[in-house]
């Protein structure tokens, strides 16, 4: 850990002067060699996580094309939303000096794995994408439940930094406990940023130590969230049996294994009980599965038992499995709004199939519910333009929780794009203002800088009088775009 914190410090001084069109190219040739490597990949993945082959393929193409994608970025250049005051010298009381300002890299960053996105959150995830792309070394803290991935992964991305003439500290791998060499990274004065994907209590612990340092550091961590579903009363009389369908896809969706896998409903009272049943029905039908490791099993097998055993909880369906095992099966519980609003543990987190539906009769009930709810990645929104104009205020309670908010849709399957956002209020994730998912990412690991009054010659490109990169810059307070 020790060399891989030196080496990451040592190159962070010649890599944050690599040029946009350098790091394009840096990132594609990773997105190359990982395409290379797709068969090695996928054979490795499928028996370390279970998940199917078709799944593995999707995800192997999506981190390609979240590399790409930053290096598109890159190469316009735009992104270090440069700033530029000319001096005026005869400015009265006080002569003005000439101000220039950009998005400038943070230093070595650590990533922490994603165990349910072994591809797309992990070695060269979206942290590893946004961090390298802004000019930041990675060292990545692998995930245990799947090590031989990370190292096929990761020997692609060390092949693409010896091609590209990289500095060798750009990119190191790490293995071992989170509590041991996770949190002696977190707390290395070489240690910048660090991106995280996983629990509430490990997000949470990474946080802490990060406050303590010395010089504390951001953590970006993705947490939890239950996502949940608004149905509104015309959209359940209209589309009550389409929405079911919809719904119990997002909710099985990868055994549950999604950040926003929708893990609770709130709906009218009229028609909900069979709205319910055919929810029910239709979970009942999906086959259980394997989870991506044991410990993620014996984590949902406990939080549906806690949720089931809460007063006001009943069962609508439950796909038996065995407890002590690692497949998953569906379940769908019950509640009212009434009880929901007395107990706050039942909107908890059941990470897998599950999911609370909590019956609210009227726009109060529902509102005081959306009230009552944490930071979350997604809101979700059934309704029909009648259904709009009844519940006037929702929507508004709904943007002051979430992230994202989805309209007759479901919150699983997260694009990636530019006007994605992935993120959302504590506790959903530590810090509400940016994105784990598109090309946003790339300020996280940034902080800006003022040259002030700096002859030309000693300014960044990005800043120089005659815009040589021909970017889009604000100049004395208009925007010029290029
Ligand atoms: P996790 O237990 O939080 O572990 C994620 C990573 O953080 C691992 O590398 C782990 O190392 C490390 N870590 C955990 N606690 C730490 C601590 N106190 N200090 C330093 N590092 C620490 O998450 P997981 O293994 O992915 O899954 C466990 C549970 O997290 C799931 O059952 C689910 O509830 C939740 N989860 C939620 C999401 C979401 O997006 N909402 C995604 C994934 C998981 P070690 O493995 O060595 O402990």
């Amino acid at each position: 850990m020790e060399t891989a914190c030196q080496l990451a410090a040592e190159a962070f001084i010649e890599f944050r002067e690599k040029s946009g069109e350098d790091k394009a190219a840096f990132l594609r040739t990773i997105a190359d060699e990982i395409d290379a490597v797709e068969d090695d990949i996928v054979a490795r993945m499928t028996e370390e996580t279970a998940l199917p082959e078709g799944r593995c393929r999707m995800e192997k193409g999506r981190t390609c094309f979240q590399l790409r994608l930053f290096a598109d970025l890159l190469g316009e250049g735009s992104w270090v939303d440069a700033r530029i005051d000319h001096a005026d010298p005869d400015r009265a009381p006080v002569p003005k000096p000439d101000c220039r300002s950009m998005w400038r890299p943070l230093g070595p960053v650590v990533v922490f794995c994603a165990s349910n996105f072994p591809l797309a959150y992990s070695v060269a995830g979206g942290d590893t994408a946004s961090a390298l792309a802004s000019g930041c070394p990675v060292i990545i803290k692998a995930h245990g439940s799947h090590p031989g991935t990370a190292e096929i992964v990761a020997t692609a991305v060390r092949a693409a930094v010896e091609k590209c003439g990289m500095p060798a500290g750009v990119f190191s791998l790490l293995y071992g406990s989170g509590r041991t060499i996770g949190q002696a990274l977190v707390k290395h004065p070489a240690i910048k940023a660090v991106g995280f994907t996983g629990s509430r209590a490990g997000g949470r612990a990474l946080m802490d130590t990060a406050a303590a340092r010395p010089e504390p550091i951001p953590v970006w961590a993705e947490m939890s969230a239950v996502n949940p579903v608004f149905v509104l009363p015309g959209a359940l009389r209209e589309r009550g049996e389409e929405i079911a369908g919809g719904f119990v896809g997002s909710l099985t969706l990868g055994v549950g294994q999604f950040c926003t896998n929708p893990g609770l409903v709130i709906s009218g009272t009229e028609g909900r009980d069979e709205f319910a049943g055919r929810i029910a029905s239709l979970a009942s039908e999906v086959a259980p599965a394997t989870m991506l490791h044991k410990g993620i099993a014996t984590a949902y097998h406990g939080a549906v038992e806690a949720m089931t055993s809460r007063g006001g909880v009943e069962s609508l369906a439950r796909v038996e499995v065995d407890s002590g095992g690692s497949e998953a099966g569906a379940v769908v519980l019950g509640t009212s709004a009434e009880s929901f609003l007395a107990d706050q543990t039942m909107a908890d987190e059941m990470f897998g199939p599950a999911t609370l539906m909590v019956g609210a009769g009227d726009e109060e009930a529902m509102l005081a519910v959306a009230e009552s709810l944490e930071g979350q990645l997604t809101a979700t929104v059934h309704a029909t333009g009648e259904d709009l104009e009844a519940f006037g205020k929702l929507i508004a309670v709904l943007e002051r929780k979430a992230g994202r908010l989805v309209y007759n849709g479901y919150p699983t399957g997260v694009e990636v794009c530019h006007g994605m956002v992935h993120g959302g209020p504590a506790p959903a994730t530590s810090d509400g203002r940016s994105t784990s998912v598109g090309p946003r990412a790339i300020t996280r690991f940034t902080r800006l800088v003022c040259w002030q009054d700096f002859p030309d010659n000693l300014l960044p490109e990005e800043l120089k009088e005659k815009n040589p990169l021909g970017i889009s810059r604000i100049v004395d307070g208009t925007r010029i775009e290029s």
